[in-house]
């Protein structure tokens, strides 16, 4: 069986799934796209055959779309992702599931009223082989139960004039904080933000880098350095300390050498790089459930507790108190997502 997806936001990462759909995943066809700007939509859609519509609620309601991948801005992912439930359609939405907790709860509501889930959101981290293998070790107990977790985000720069200091939490740590609630399995309770020495080749509006301090439920504390402005690649570090161990992910490059005095691995230039093989495989897991019927992924309840946390960080950001992270009831539908 083919699934054939309809494409809403052709930008940057829509395009990157698009071209993934058509080339690296191996049961999707793209049949339809749409964009707010409709000359780059009808570009794209000329380039791989498929039809390029002028609305999301077009894409959503062809008979020919069996299943929507939402890449447009945020703010419109409420929209696309209510609409593709009132259709029936499993859908993809790229992070954020939407702006608010608010908007979130009423994806849940909605998808809780259709009364199966259809809603996977683009956390691709859950699908990176090391992350893969730390959820691994610790399920299998290999170093007793996690008590603290030290992370690193450092991008080597970022945009001047788009990135805000804000975007710290929603765009950059919003990624440790969805991996690492799934990689301890429980919710964060409490939030604190730390403001370390400024780097003086950050653009001077910019607070970087910034520390993000979280607690679980359980007390575990996670430590989270991002830093956007470090110039010598994409690096991301993860080290869960457990009882009995370390397990850490490895450096990105897949060999090291040794030469002239020096041993040396390639750090990634970007994210695109680094996580290119989890993207691939969140996608051919994304289009293998929709072919059986299956969900699995990241779920709506889950983009809903990103959003809260991320909340609770950014006012711990503006007030440098410690916030406590306060979720709704777990709804019994979400109880194995
Ligand atoms: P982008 O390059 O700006 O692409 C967004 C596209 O959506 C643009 O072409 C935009 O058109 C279009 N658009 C805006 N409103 C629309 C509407 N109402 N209907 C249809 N299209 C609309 O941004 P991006 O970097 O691809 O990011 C898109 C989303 O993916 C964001 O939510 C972002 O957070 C997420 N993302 C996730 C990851 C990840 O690692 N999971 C990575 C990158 C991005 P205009 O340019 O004309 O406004």
């Amino acid at each position: 069986m083919t699934v054939n997806v309809g494409v809403i936001g052709t930008g940057n990462i829509g395009q990157d799934h698009i071209n993934r759909l058509t080339t690296a995943v191996s049961g999707s066809a793209v049949a339809a796209v749409t964009d707010i700007d409709a000359v780059r939509a009808k570009e794209v859609a000329e380039r791989i055959g498929a039809r390029a519509m002028s609305t999301g609620q077009e894409v959503i309601s062809d008979p020919a779309v069996d299943a929507v991948l939402v890449t447009s801005w945020g703010p419109t992912h409420e929209e696309y992702v209510l609409g593709a439930i009132a259709a029936g359609k499993p859908v993809f939405c790229e992070k954020p599931l939407a702006t608010t907790a608010e908007a979130c709860l009423r994806i849940l509501d909605a998808e809780i009223a259709f009364g199966r889930r259809l809603v996977q959101v683009g956390y691709m981290r859950r699908y990176d082989a090391g992350y893969r293998a730390i959820k691994q070790t610790l399920s299998a107990g290999g170093i007793g139960p996690a008590l603290m977790v030290h992370c690193a985000h450092r991008n080597p720069t970022v945009s001047v004039g788009h990135y805000s200091s804000d975007m710290a939490i929603t765009d950059t740590a919003v990624h440790e904080i969805d991996v690492l609630r799934w990689l301890l399995d429980e919710e964060f309770a409490a939030a604190r933000v730390v403001k370390p020495k400024r780097s003086s080749i950050a653009p001077t509006d910019l607070i970087d880098p910034q520390i993000v301090l979280l607690e679980t439920v359980s007390g575990v504390h996670v430590d989270v350095e991002i830093y956007v402005n470090c110039r010598f690649g994409y690096d991301i570090r993860c080290e869960v300390v457990g009882e009995t161990g370390t397990v850490s992910l490895n450096d990105a490059s897949p060999v090291s050498v040794r030469a002239a005095g020096t041993a040396a691995v390639a750090i990634p230039g970007d994210w695109q790089t680094r996580f290119r093989a989890a993207y691939d495989t969140e996608i051919q897991e994304w289009i293998d459930g929709v072919a059986l019927g299956v969900a699995s992924g990241p779920s709506a309840w889950d983009g809903y507790a990103a959003a809260v946390t991320s909340d609770a960080c950014l006012a711990a950001q503006s007030s440098g108190d410690r916030v406590t992270v306060t979720l709704a009831d777990k709804p019994d539908f979400y109880a194995t997502a």
